[in-house]
């Protein structure tokens, strides 16, 4: 089966002015539908752009609505079908186990790792420690937890005597289309596909248009093990409002599972309610990061650099709010601001670079907007706050920290989603958890302090989906991870989030053949 496309030649200007160089043999990926790779209908692709440079790294097939409804036509069929949803969970995780072998195989094979540096600007260091090794890693504890489910579960009676056998049957969802971001392209895939597949479902993702490299590396890798009967896995590469709108609002989609930004999730919610699809949504934030009076700087003040500057803020749990103690303020942001302009930042594919370019140029500018308005409302920018010098070809953007922000100002409010921090000041505990607290988000948040129960205690306060102490953006593969408030819906990760992909369905069976047994017929019947 074909994967990559005829060598596409060159892009025109017309099609990406951002191109600085075109290769000559860029690789033009295919749309994976029915267990063949096949061009979008009308033949047309768009071009992936490494934002280290502004070059042109591969085409993509660009899918209509039409190749999303084939898409999903098939994933109906082979549901349908039964051949992978009829299967034990434990048969399921175990062919995906050996699946497993194989993509980590080709993951190194293939330098996953530097396809998504290129593809998205992680850089280098992060991609080869996080992005690709920690999605392959949740892929395999997924399935292996998966494995684990209880296909069959008897319920006892509790307050009568039993008069029926009851059981609960586990049973997938059906048709799942799923719906990634671009920030951490593998991994999302693979919080989305392992669950999904391990359940029994069959799936269309729709990859976000700027990162689709790595997502249609794994389904190529998944393609060559044989093992998936054709359907149960498609992915469709096109523009949100084609795929990712006829994905929402298709009567044979049975649950759509979301990553992005709040307004796209709201989006959705309106478009599944048509047909009251189960929706699962993972949306924006914007965690309060507390450092409490008796913290032990060292650690909170790199601790809260890293939950701001990982991935140049493009996380959706990062810590964009830092509440500082009144009485620390001024060593706080000495000490925070000397770090942050030892961060290096640089190409993606630079070992030395602790920051790379955001992911395109329409991020980079939505981050310089938020930035004008910081100033603008009256916050005080006391580093960064602009594009690094020499480094003007592609989107990078200085570390940004903001001191003197009210949680009032749009920039304490609003998702940046860019490598900015906004520094906010309080008296004492109780009103560093209602600041926390006001906020539309409840994704995720920090806590700096040296006595655990108590900063448990305040863990407990915090309207959120995780919280982190002494630490930040760490998830094990079986902690829930999700938001309370307009975060999200549902969780995704652990038994937790596997349980979104499945039914639970009730069978009750008559243990007794006697009419008389069934006295409240009596009340119907003469
Ligand atoms: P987005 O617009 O929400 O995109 C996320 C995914 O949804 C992409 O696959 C996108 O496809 C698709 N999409 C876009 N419009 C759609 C629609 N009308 N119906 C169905 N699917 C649609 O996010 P973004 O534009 O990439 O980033 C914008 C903001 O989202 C960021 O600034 C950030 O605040 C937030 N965000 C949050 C997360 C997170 O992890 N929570 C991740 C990324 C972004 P296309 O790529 O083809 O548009
Ligand atoms: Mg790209």
């Amino acid at each position: 089966m074909a994967f990559w496309g005829v060598a596409a030649g060159r892009i025109s200007e017309e099609d990406n002015p951002l191109a600085t160089a075109v290769s000559e043999s860029v690789k033009t990926y295919q749309l994976y539908i029915n267990g063949e790779w096949r061009d979008a209908s009308g033949g047309e692709t768009f071009p992936s752009i490494n934002p280290s440079n502004g070059e042109v790294i591969a085409n993509i097939a660009k899918a209509s609505r039409e190749d999303t409804q084939a898409a999903i036509a098939a994933a109906r069929q082979s549901f349908e079908r039964g051949e992978w949803a009829t299967k034990s969970f434990r048969a399921r995780s175990e062919i995906m186990l050996r699946a497993y072998k194989h993509i980590q195989e080709v993951a190194i094979e293939r330098d996953w790792a530097s396809i998504e540096s290129q593809d998205a600007g992680v850089t280098i260091r992060l991609a080869n420690l996080s992005h690709v090794p920690v999605a392959l890693e949740h892929f395999r504890s997924l399935a292996v937890q998966g494995g684990e489910i209880k296909e069959y579960e008897p319920l006892p009676w509790v307050d009568m005597p039993a008069v029926a056998w009851n059981f609960v049957n586990r049973e997938p969802q059906g048709v799942c289309g799923q719906i990634i971001p671009w920030n951490f392209p593998l991994m999302m895939a693979c919080w989305k596909l392992a669950p999904a597949l391990v359940t029994g479902n069959s799936v269309i993702l729709k990859p976000a248009s700027n990162t689709c490299l790595t997502a249609l590396e794994l389904f190529k890798a998944l393609d060559e093990t044989g093992l998936f009967p054709k359907g149960v896995l498609n992915i469709v590469t096109g523009p949100g409002g084609a795929v990712g709108e006829e994905i929402a609002q298709h009567p044979d989609v049975d649950k759509v599972a979301f990553t992005g930004s709040t307004e796209v999730g709201r989006r959705i919610m309106q478009l599944a309610s048509g047909t009251v699809k189960k929706v699962t949504l993972e949306l924006g934030g914007k965690s309060a990061n507390i450092i409490l009076p008796d913290a032990d700087l060292d650690l909170a003040i790199d601790g809260s650099l890293f939950a701001t500057f990982l991935h140049q803020g493009q996380v959706c749990e990062s810590g964009t709010r830092l509440l500082v103690p009144e009485s620390l303020h001024d060593e706080v942001m000495e000490r925070l601001v000397a770090r942050t302009k030892e961060i290096v930042v640089g190409p993606a594919d630079d070992l030395e670079s602790g920051m790379g370019p955001l992911v395109s140029e329409a991020q980079l500018m939505t981050v310089k907007k938020y930035v004008e308005i910081g100033k603008e409302e009256g916050a005080k920018l006391v580093t960064g706050g602009k594009q690094p010098d020499g480094l003007e070809n592609g989107y990078f953007f200085e570390p940004t920290i903001f001191d003197g922000v009210t949680n009032d100002m749009r920039i304490a409010q609003e998702e940046i989603f860019g490598p900015v921090l906004s520094v906010i000041t309080y008296k004492n505990a109780g009103e560093a958890i209602a600041i926390a607290n006001d906020s539309q988000y409840g994704l995720a948040g920090g806590i700096w302090s040296q006595d655990i129960p108590e900063a448990i205690q305040m863990a407990k306060r915090i309207r959120t989906g995780t919280v982190w102490i002494n630490d930040y953006h760490l998830l094990n593969d079986v902690s829930p991870f999700g938001g309370y408030k307009q975060s999200g819906v549902g969780k995704e990760l652990g038994m937790y989030g596997l349980l979104e992909y499945t039914i639970a369905k009730h069978i009750h069976v008559a243990q007794s053949n006697k009419r008389a047994d069934r006295f409240i017929w009596d009340t119907v019947l003469p």
